[in-house]
């Protein structure tokens, strides 16, 4: 066995590609796991109940005789092999606690400590969504103000908190937008045909899927070379029956929309209004105000930009800011201060609001992470994170430049876009580069979007990773990419792409069929 200067082993590898094979199936550290129906029995409890008494009831008696009368069959284990069963699955998914997640706030970044203890504090963590408004006037203060830092962030004269994720608040502009509408053709009549909403080909994909749900048509513009919205096509397209657009900003390459204000201008001046994606705000906040770009809607994601945790699937909360033009159509519920005191304003009767979203005020354990996490920054602290994430994308851009090939000159804003041009000839496609970071320690970026970059591999490092981690990251990614161009010149060099994961507890499944196919029910296997 190989050892480095400090007495480590350096190629384990060796043994793994050989087929070394350990006794258990344990590899080390990483211990194998069944999944709990095939450890745990249903005689099994951690938890030691006294025997029911009285429960039998007669048929027809309380449970009208559908009381259960076999197992329920659910797998049941001790305490402790409860703790390790979870533990050990645990221990074979990658974690932000754990190295670098290169796909960014976009699933999960660096979730400060203190947001989660505010959350858990039972003032906000226990209160019931119906209890009397004088026993949660702290609640409502703090949507309030949580309301208040997103207005002077955003420049926007108001905003609706209830959406529940980043679509859900492109929902909510774009239904404020069709409200909007209606009233003006209601009010100053002529054709009722502003149905048509532009959308480029840099927006994200929830754009397009958005304006159909509102019933409006899509009409897409392409972009230019250097990523972004082609003005040219977009003055094209331009006419009396264009409902608005909705564009992303930063867009999906990661890059500044230069022309927004111009863009602004155009969809003004032809009756529209302008929907801005904002779910990449931590590009912009402390830096640019969406208010002064020319803005009519758009959300946020707190769940990205203001941390808060939610792979997976959610929680999500996004709020969505309005401009005058459209404030007057927000939906219910909103918080107002009366008199020292909070209320809430559930009914739409009789206003312009277009109605209710959801069923109660949103998504609290959100707002109080987002607060806390602006109120831990202070507006100078939001403004470095912004700059930091930048600078940290534009630095693994810039370094990654020679050996990997930008999608795009020039500077980007909190996420760095290669395509496969560098792999090229090597036999090594961008999946396979993603599959042999897992070997390396990192989970893969963003791969095969944006759509329009061939290849596409999207890293957003966020603010929170050090230098020194960010040094260590660059070095294998170079490393990767030497690796992939000598594998052109190498017969068996693209095998060593092509095998990998290998020291993953699964290596290539078939996603596809996974996705296609589900196995949603566990059966006992016969021939076990
Ligand atoms: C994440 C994201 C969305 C959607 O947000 P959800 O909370 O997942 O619904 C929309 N647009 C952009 C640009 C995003 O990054």
């Amino acid at each position: 066995m190989s050892m480095n200067s400090k007495g480590r082993q350096t190629s384990p590898d060796a043994l793994a590609v050989s087929g070394h094979k350990t006794v258990s199936g344990n590899r080390g550290l990483a211990q194998a796991e069944k999944l709990i129906f095939e450890i745990g029995t249903p005689r099994r409890t951690g938890v030691d109940f006294p025997a029911l008494k009285g429960a039998k009831s007669r048929l027809g008696g309380r449970l009208g005789g559908m009381e259960r009368t076999e197992e329920i069959g659910l797998p049941g284990l001790s305490e402790p092999e409860t703790m390790r069963h979870y533990v050990r699955l645990s221990q074979k998914n990658y974690a932000i606690d754990l190295g670098v997640y290169p796909l960014g706030s976009c699933t999960m970044k660096h979730n400060p400590r203190i947001n989660e203890k505010m959350a858990r504090l039972p003032g906000f963590a226990d209160v019931h969504p119906l209890q009397p408004r004088g026993t949660v006037q702290g609640a409502l203060e703090l949507i309030d103000e949580l309301a208040d830092w997103i207005c002077k962030l955003t420049g926007m004269p108001a905003v609706a908190m209830s959406p529940k994720a980043g679509a859900h608040g492109e929902l909510c502009g774009m239904m404020a937008i069709r409200a909007a509408l209606d009233a003006r053709f209601a009010k100053e009549g002529g054709a009722d045909n502003k149905r048509r909403v532009l959308v480029p080909e840099s927006a994200h994909g929830t754009n397009p899927a958005t304006a159909v749900q509102c019933g409006f048509t899509i009409d897409s513009i392409p972009a230019t070379d250097d990523g972004r919205v082609d003005m040219d096509a977009l003055k094209a397209k331009l006419g009396d029956d264009v409902a608005g657009i909705m564009l992303t900003n930063p867009n999906t390459c990661g890059l500044f929309e230069r022309d927004i204000i111009e863009i602004a201008d155009l969809i003004h001046g032809v009756g529209g209004y302008f929907y801005c994606d904002g779910a990449n705000f931590n590009a912009l906040v402390g830096r640019v105000r969406p208010g002064d770009l020319g803005i009519d809607a758009m959300h946020l994601n707190l769940h990205k930009t203001f941390s808060t945790p939610h792979g997976g699937g959610g929680p999500g909360s996004g709020p969505t800011v309005l401009s005058a033009a459209l404030a007057a159509y927000a939906p219910v519920p909103y918080v107002v201060r009366e008199q020292g005191k909070y209320k809430l304003i559930e009914d739409a009767h009789g206003t312009d609001s277009f109605g209710r979203m959801t069923a109660f005020h949103g998504q609290m354990g959100m707002f109080v992470r987002a607060l806390s996490y602006m109120l831990s920054h202070g507006a100078d602290g939001l403004k470095q994170a912004t700059e930091d994430a930048v600078l940290n994308a534009n630095y693994v851009q810039a370094s990654l430049s020679e050996d990997m090939s930008p999608a795009f000159g020039g500077i980007c804003m909190h996420e760095a876009l290669f395509n496969d041009d560098f792999l090229k000839g090597t036999g090594v496609e961008t999946l396979d580069f993603a599959k042999a970071m897992i070997d390396e320690g990192y989970h893969p970026m963003t791969m095969y979007f944006p759509l329009v970059v061939h290849g596409a591999m999207l890293i957003e490092p966020t603010e929170s990773e050090s230098k020194a981690e960010l040094d260590r990251f660059i070095d294998v990614m170079k490393g990767l990419a030497k690796r992939a161009k000598s594998a052109s010149d190498n017969k068996d060099g693209a095998d060593f792409f092509k095998a990998a994961p290998i020291y993953a507890p699964l290596r290539r499944l078939d996603e596809t069929r996974a996705a296609r196919k589900p196995v949603l029910r566990w059966r006992e296997d016969p021939s076990a």
